[in-house]
């Protein structure tokens, strides 16, 4: 079974129903631009030392109301990083665009997402992808990355229902 090792924590207001429904766009975005699952935080009961990082919809102050704010200090406290959107967004050469994720950037300057240094996964194989090839499913608060090959294989499967990512 996958540990949350890889997967990330999103954080945003959620006073509302159209808070929680935008925390959940954003969670999908984050997955994207990751290429590993994302799990959004409606409440305090998570572990932030599983997850690979935490993702702000905008910086702490517009986060004050969120009872999720505390799950930022638990994860600046434990040493987790905690990214808030990117200042501007940042285009992979190979087309994807980041507004949250942080690219690989080598000595030149050249930036790589998450995709082109293969460090997306596949929850089901493990295997890399493009992201284009991807499917992102949701499994209770998480945004999932799949093959469409490996999801369409599982949805055939006996064992569809269990997803090899803790949620
Ligand atoms: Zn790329
Ligand atoms: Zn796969």
């Amino acid at each position: 079974m996958l540990a949350h090792a890889r997967t990330s924590l999103v954080i945003a207001p959620t006073s509302t129903p159209a808070d929680v429904k935008a925390l959940r766009a954003f969670a999908h975005q984050v997955a994207y631009e990751t290429g590993r699952p994302a799990v959004w935080a409606t409440d305090t009961d998570h572990t932030v030392t599983e997850y690979a990082a935490l993702y702000l919809s905008g910086d702490v102050t517009s986060l004050r109301d969120a009872p999720t704010l505390v799950l930022v200090g638990e994860a600046l406290m434990a040493g987790v990083d905690v990214f808030e959107p990117l200042d501007r967004p940042l285009e992979c050469p190979c087309g994807l665009v980041m507004h949250y994720a942080r690219p690989y950037v080598d000595e030149a300057g050249e930036i790589f997402c998450n995709e082109c240094t293969g460090d997306d996964a596949c929850a089901w194989c493990g295997g890399p992808f493009d992201m284009e090839d991807a499917e992102i499913i949701e499994r209770g608060k998480t945004w999932v990355p799949l093959h469409a090959g490996c999801l369409e294989g599982l949805r055939s499967s006996t064992s569809s229902s269990v997803l090899p990512v803790t949620v």
